[in-house]
């Protein structure tokens, strides 16, 4: 076990990424002046372990409720066009301890992390998430995934800040070639808001991956020699933080490679910035089918309103979607939280993908749960809820051995000319299986 050695108050690592050049609406502004706040009016109704259900139907076409009390009494002179503006809440990010204590009653732990960041992975929150956040205790999962905490600063055995093993696996710089018939292209290295268990934390928000030609020009050169690859997932960094005329540009490049027959985008901006879903990206995007989607989603209070809307402009837009998330201890590690999340995802017409163990990233040991915990979620999902309500669980094998699925085990085994099941009630069954 290691530590860091705190030095120096307030990382200001992802500024740079901010630059206008690469995304187009980033300024170094900070957010308008914080007015004296109510904060009994901004108080969840529903705390933590939220199950609320939401209708599709009645979904409202402007900011909800919450949203418009936190925007009254934070940025009161804002107009609900630039609340919904994708660039304005990019500009307004929070990034320093000193925002930050401007909407949250900071512990200790989480002051003294954030003072400490410099090299680690940044803070990043745009307002809509903060929003989310503001009125919750330290606990509240939501706001776990995204204030650091100063666990992030402890190294245990076992953890790695490449866990994956992705530099030995990269033939040009930002691809990643492990299987054979794919690549995992990292567009860029800058994301919207930064979750403190990024398994790329070594690389994501330290402005140093840009969306620069020549790097770019690389990588599809190397897919273009390479006629085994007929996946590419874009990644990063978050691909929808990109403008439409560079993520147009890109896809169109891909698709003029013969051998590529699918895209996909992995984000996690329907859950923390659905305002980047417009009309304009979807027509967009369109164009480029077939195109596939991963959406990071954590926990069932992420799927608010105005993620619905974003999924189901993406889904409208014919773009399969699928979901990733990430077993977190203490935000999302029971079966009633994770069942909670993949029906509200199944009702945004997202398929539940891949339920991640957490990656043995290094400062990661608060995030991480025993692996028999998923497997008791997936236990406690399989049977007592629709099949396509269940992700697949996986490790990704640390050093690069890929994803290896981890399921309960219902096969017990043979029984003559017979194979012995259990089915979700632990009841057991036999299959003929003559040999
Ligand atoms: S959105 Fe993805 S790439 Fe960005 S910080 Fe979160 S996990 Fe990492």
């Amino acid at each position: 076990m290691h530590r860091n050695p705190c030095r120096q108050v307030i990382a200001k690592a992802d500024v740079k990424t901010a630059s206008s050049t690469e995304i187009g609406a980033e300024v170094e502004d900070e957010p308008p002046s914080q007015q004296a706040c109510c904060p009994a009016a901004l108080q969840p109704s529903v705390k933590s372990k939220s199950n609320r259900k939401l209708v599709i139907q009645s979904l409202p076409l402007d900011t909800p409720t919450p949203r418009r009390r936190f925007k009254q009494c934070y940025y009161p002179n804002i107009t609900e066009r630039q609340w919904s503006d994708w660039q304005w809440q990019i500009a307004n990010r929070v990034r320093t301890l000193e925002q930050l204590e401007r909407f949250l009653h900071l512990t200790p732990q989480e002051k003294m992390a954030a003072e400490c960041l410099q090299t680690k992975l940044p803070l990043g929150i745009t307002p809509y998430y903060l929003s989310l956040l503001v009125g919750h205790a330290a606990d509240y999962p939501l706001r776990r995934t995204v204030v650091p905490v100063i666990d992030e600063f402890v190294k245990m055995d076992g953890e790695d800040d490449d866990p994956l093993g992705e530099e030995n696996q990269s033939p040009v710089p930002g691809l990643v070639h492990r299987y054979p018939d794919r690549v995992l292209f990292l567009t860029l290295d800058f994301c919207s808001t930064y979750c403190r268990y990024c398994t790329r934390s070594r690389v994501v928000g330290h402005g140093r991956l840009f969306f620069n030609r020549r790097r770019l020009e690389n990588a599809l050169e190397y897919i273009r020699r390479t006629p085994t690859i007929r996946d590419v997932l874009l990644s990063g960094g978050d691909p929808l933080t990109l403008s439409d005329a560079r993520l147009d540009w890109l896809l169109t490049q891909l698709r003029q490679i013969k051998h590529v027959e699918i895209i996909r985008i992995g984000t996690k901006i329907p859950a923390v910035l659905p305002q980047r879903v417009t009309p304009q990206l979807v027509r967009m995007l369109r164009r480029h089918h077939p195109l596939w989607m991963s959406l990071h989603f954590t926990h069932p209070d992420e799927c608010t309103p105005e993620a619905y809307r974003a999924c189901q402009r993406l889904a409208d837009a014919g773009i399969p979607l699928g979901s990733q998330t990430v077993l977190l201890r203490d935000i999302n590690d029971s079966v009633e939280t994770m069942r909670s999340l993949m029906h509200h995802l199944l009702q945004m017409r997202v398929r539940p993908y891949y339920l991640y163990q957490c990656d043995p990233i290094s400062g990661s040991a608060h995030f991480r749960t025993p692996v028999q915990k998923g497997v008791d979620i997936i236990r406690g999902l399989r049977g007592f809820t629709s099949g396509y309500a269940i992700p697949t669980y996986v490790i990704d094998a640390p050093g690069g051995g890929g994803k290896i699925p981890i399921t309960p085990d219902y096969c017990q085994g043979r029984d003559g000319d017979k194979v012995v099941l259990k089915n979700y009630e632990d009841k057991l069954f036999q299959y003929p299986d003559t040999l």
